[in-house]
């Protein structure tokens, strides 16, 4: 059979396998089920604003987002966050505390901010000096609760770690892997001891912006890509082997494929590949997957009579009520929205709280306007709102998760010419799923 690869999903992980995929001439169908293609990246434009329904910027310091736009030509579209005004507060008792200035996720590099900051307790703050004194030492996986505990304490788990983790994963400390979420730490745990020692001194951040993004939105750089990829909108519903490789079926209709890469989310994997490789679809299927909503409202400036907290605040899940994160767009982002204009994005769901998107419309504009008037003071109502409901999007890297994706690997490796990218590996964030898109593509040679 002459090489045709399908590729099913068209977020940025089935686009980024498509782009490398044409670039060296080896021809390919991407299914994608709904009538766009980004998956969970999605620009709109309102009211002269650029609105991230979605995600809304990547990490600079994980290179291949970054590098994926350069090759795109969209270089001049980069924008970083204003980190000059990069204050993020974090709700105590009810009140918005800066986050300590030079905190990496969970740990101090500064010592000045962190005495000085209410945001912890003396105890806390004892805690953390002691945890200078800690001898390298390895673990087998534990929970992030356990790690965070373990060297400073509950309430560093409670006021940083928590918030912080949940508006990347919606997820659980206590049942996120430390050593999938954190490796970083992990690895200073084993080679260092203290993680406060191993990074006392060193920048929080490597000089240029935290994030980067896209004047014009995300959805520039799908817009992008879609411009290489062949599509075909359609729910693939079956993969069975065949004797020279795979076919597909989308729509009722059977297409031959001599590799196969699957870029949906992991249940949606699970499902497609049960009759391929029984025990390769329970694995995939035991990853667990966090459902979010988020809801963006535009104020007309000169009326919003809120606080305004800087880049925005995360809250606690023991401060919670429904809302976990809320960003102050055009702060963070300069040009996102005009002078006269005032946006904020707000971040339900995670874990605990998937009934969110069972709210209707109404009920998520209520819920997010008596939120806002809890936390910033803010009456204000506003000029427009956009609700976007992702259901099991979020990938949950729980504890024994680089055992099950390893696992995953040593099955697909030996099914030869089937191939997995996605949020649910070696990474959740945009430029871990273009890596894994671009890796699932270069693991197929032109024959
Ligand atoms: C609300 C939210 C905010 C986020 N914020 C950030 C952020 O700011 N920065 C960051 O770096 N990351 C962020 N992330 C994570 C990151 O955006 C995602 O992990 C990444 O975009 C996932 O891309 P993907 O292509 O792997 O999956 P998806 O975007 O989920 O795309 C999978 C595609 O597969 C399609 N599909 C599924 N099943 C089938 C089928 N059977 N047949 C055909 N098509 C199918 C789906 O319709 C979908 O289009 C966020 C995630 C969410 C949900």
């Amino acid at each position: 059979m002459s090489q045709h690869v399908v590729i099913i999903g068209g977020g940025i992980s089935g686009l980024s396998a498509a782009y490398d995929l044409a670039r060296a001439g080896i021809a390919h169908t991407l299914f994608e089920k709904l009538p766009r293609l980004g998956g969970v990246i999605e620009t709109r434009s309102q009211d002269g604003c650029v609105l991230e329904c979605g995600p809304d910027s990547f990490l600079a310091a994980k290179p291949d987002a970054l590098a994926l736009v350069k090759e795109l030509g969209l270089e001049g579209e980069l924008i970083g966050s204003n980190d000059s005004q990069r204050t993020t507060y974090i709700l105590k008792h009810g009140q918005l505390v800066p986050l300590p200035e030079g905190v990496m996720m969970i740990v101090p590099t500064k010592v000045m901010p962190m005495i000085r900051t209410p945001l912890l307790s003396w105890g806390t703050k004892i805690r953390m000096g002691f945890e200078l004194l800690r001898r390298p030492r390895k673990y087998p996986d534990r929970s992030v609760a356990e790690f965070v505990v373990d060297h400073f304490g509950q309430e560093t788990l409670d006021y940083l770690a928590e918030p912080l983790l949940s508006g990347v994963y919606g997820g659980d400390p206590r049942q996120l892997s430390a050593a999938s979420v954190l490796p970083r730490f992990v690895e200073m745990e084993a080679t260092k001891g203290s993680l406060g020692r191993a990074v006392m001194g060193t920048r929080s951040s490597t000089g240029g912006s935290l994030f980067k993004t896209l004047a014009s939105g995300l959805g520039t750089m799908v817009g992008a890509l879609a411009t290489y990829a062949n599509v075909r909108h359609g729910e693939v519903d079956a993969i069975e082997n065949t004797a020279g490789g795979f076919r597909v079926r989308a729509d009722g209709a059977w297409i031959d494929a001599s590799n196969v890469i699957v870029a949906t989310p992991a249940p949606a994997a699970s499902s497609l590949l049960a009759g391929v490789d029984a025990e390769l679809a329970r694995l995939l299927g035991a990853i667990p997957y966090s459902s979010s909503a988020i809801v963006s409202l535009i104020f007309d400036a000169s009326k919003f009579d809120g606080m305004r907290a800087g880049f925005g605040f995360l809250v606690p899940k023991l401060e919670r009520d429904r809302l976990a994160a809320c960003t102050f767009v055009a702060t963070k982002f300069p040009h996102r929205a005009p002078e006269d204009r005032i946006m904020l994005r707000c971040f339900f769901g995670g874990i605990g709280d998937g009934a969110i998107l069972d709210e209707s419309d109404e009920s998520l504009i209520t819920i997010t306007r008596e939120e806002l008037r809890r936390i910033l003071g803010l009456t204000t109502a506003p000029l427009l709102t956009n609700i976007s409901r992702w259901p099991r999007s979020m990938a949950q890297y729980t504890v024994g998760h680089g055992t099950r994706v390893e696992n995953i690997k040593t099955r697909v490796a030996a099914i030869g010419g089937l191939h997995l990218a996605g949020n649910a590996y070696d990474g959740i964030g945009i430029p871990d799923c273009v890596r894994s898109g671009r890796q699932a593509a270069a693991s197929i040679t032109p024959i």
